[in-house]
């Protein structure tokens, strides 16, 4: 790697989409510019469609956002046309100052414990790992296989939404079944989010002036997927999502946790296929199966014009998120702080404060003008008195990849 290679390029494939960010890591005390900075972001969608649409601003230059529609057949063309929009405003990737590639990988298993140099052994190990992500492993290895194939001399890091929780104790991690079932099919709780739930509990420790090996921390990922996680001085020991990332609290679509006769009876009382119950679980539940939306502006909307469905799905999204808190608090014994951070939690003032309401007891509360204030920084919403400390945290899954990225290739 040369001296002055100090830009990382975060890449997030999903099976018909890339996300990706260049930011520059190398502190520049004299520019002004914090390690960390945004050069450019970007989004393609409907890869493989017609309608292809790739949308890229250029933070660095200060431009404006520029947006191309037209076919993009495939992961290829889509990274090829993300490396001349990027050239374009003279951060191509063949730039010497281009250090490495991130990829986000979904699920790493119990291997990945930590960011990984990709080479064809570990690329076969995450191929390996297909039957437990089918969803999100096939897209991932496409992207770092074309990544690698434009900068087969660069090195590629994945970066697994799995390892943070790999230090979950087995009596967390087991499901309470058949031993030799779990193994020979690999099944158990594998926890997903790891990088946000990494991130945020690692500022929720800097916002108490505290190191994270000091602190107990709950964090709330509330997005449109959601997952609540128990950290032990930065340590992951219980996470709500299990061996796919439908187990838990109430998401935008997805049941979250559910008895699992559900499902045989779905099958055989209303004749669905295996299919037809996954996306009934994974794309029609949560809140959008309850009340027909999923976002929570909406509801928060239908709610204050008086509808009954949306009040309750919002009544069902909280009961279950004030158990998982009441959980972590048991399993942790001793809470330092309650993070809510994703879409949700760092946005919705009325879902942290019903999250926290009539947990007094417990230490918890919020203070209802700090929760009012809207604000891209980490901030405390509770009130001096309270002995847990509440807060809300943005994430920053990209920083977070380009920073594991960044230090790996300089270790
Ligand atoms: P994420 O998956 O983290 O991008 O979160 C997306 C979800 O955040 C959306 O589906 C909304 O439910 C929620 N969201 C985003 N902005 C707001 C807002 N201002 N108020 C309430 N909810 C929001």
């Amino acid at each position: 790697m040369s001296a002055t290679a100090t830009r990382v390029l975060v890449l997030n494939s999903g099976s018909s989409s890339v996300k990706y960010q260049l930011l520059d890591m190398g502190a520049e005390p004299d520019s002004g510019s914090a390690a960390g900075t945004r050069l450019a972001v970007g989004l393609v969608e409907r890869i493989g469609e017609e309608s292809s649409r790739l949308v890229h601003t250029p933070l660095a230059a200060g431009g404006e956002k520029r947006e191309t529609e037209g076919a993009i057949a495939d992961h290829d063309a889509a990274l090829k046309a993300v490396a001349a929009e990027l050239a374009a405003d003279g951060l191509g990737l063949d730039s010497p100052e281009l250090a490495a590639i991130g990829h986000r990988v979904v699920h790493g298993g119990l291997k990945f414990t930590a960011p990984t140099v990709i080479d064809d052994a570990v690329l076969a190990e995450i191929e390996r790992l297909v039957p437990v992500a089918p969803l999100h492993n096939p897209a991932n290895i496409t992207g770092i296989r074309t990544a690698r194939a434009l900068r087969p001399d660069l090195p590629q890091v994945a970066v697994f939404d799995t390892a943070f929780h790999t230090t979950m104790p087995e009596h967390a991690a087991r499901y309470a079944i058949d031993v030799a079932t779990a193994d020979a099919h690999r099944i158990r709780r594998y926890g997903f989010h790891g990088t946000s739930h990494a991130y945020v509990s690692r500022k929720t420790a800097e916002l108490l002036g505290k190191d994270p090996a000091e602190v107990n921390v709950i964090v709330l990922h509330l997005g449109n997927g959601a997952s609540a996680s128990a950290v032990a001085g930065g340590r992951c020991v219980d996470t709500s999502m299990g061996l796919t990332p439908l187990e838990g609290l109430v998401m935008g679509t997805r049941s979250g946790d559910i008895d699992p006769a559900v499902t045989f009876h779905l099958k055989r009382v209303a004749g669905m296929s295996t299919d037809e119950i996954d996306a009934l679980l994974n794309k029609k539940s949560g809140l959008v199966g309850l009340c027909g939306d999923n976002d929570m502006r909406e509801i928060r909307r239908r709610i204050d014009e008086g509808d009954e469905r949306a009040r309750l799905a919002f009544d069902i999204y909280i009961h279950r998120l004030k158990k998982y808190i009441g959980a972590y608090s048991a399993v942790l014994g001793k809470v330092d702080a309650v993070a809510f951070t994703a879409g949700v939690g760092e946005n919705a003032a009325p879902v942290r404060e019903a999250a926290v309401a009539g947990l007094e007891e417990m230490g918890l509360a919020v203070d209802a003008t700090l929760n009012a204030v809207r604000s891209g920084e980490p901030r405390l919403i509770s009130p001096d008195y309270a002995r847990v400390a509440v807060a809300v945290v943005p994430t920053d899954e990209e920083l977070e990849i380009a920073q594991q990225t960044y230090a790996l290739v300089n270790a």
